[in-house]
């Protein structure tokens, strides 16, 4: 059940691009990490 995830921004609402791992809004930049919220890596 993996397949046409879309995920919207929390902040802005603008569809999110997967990156490194990570969704990221193209807009303002808002990051969900790996576990949800925080990316300890970053
Ligand atoms: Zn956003």
């Amino acid at each position: 059940m993996i397949a046409r995830v879309i995920e919207l921004c929390l902040r802005c609402g603008a569809e999110m691009e997967w990156r490194h791992g990570t969704w990221q809004c193209p807009k303002c930049r808002f990051k969900i990490g790996c576990c949800e919220g925080e990316c300890p890596n970053d």
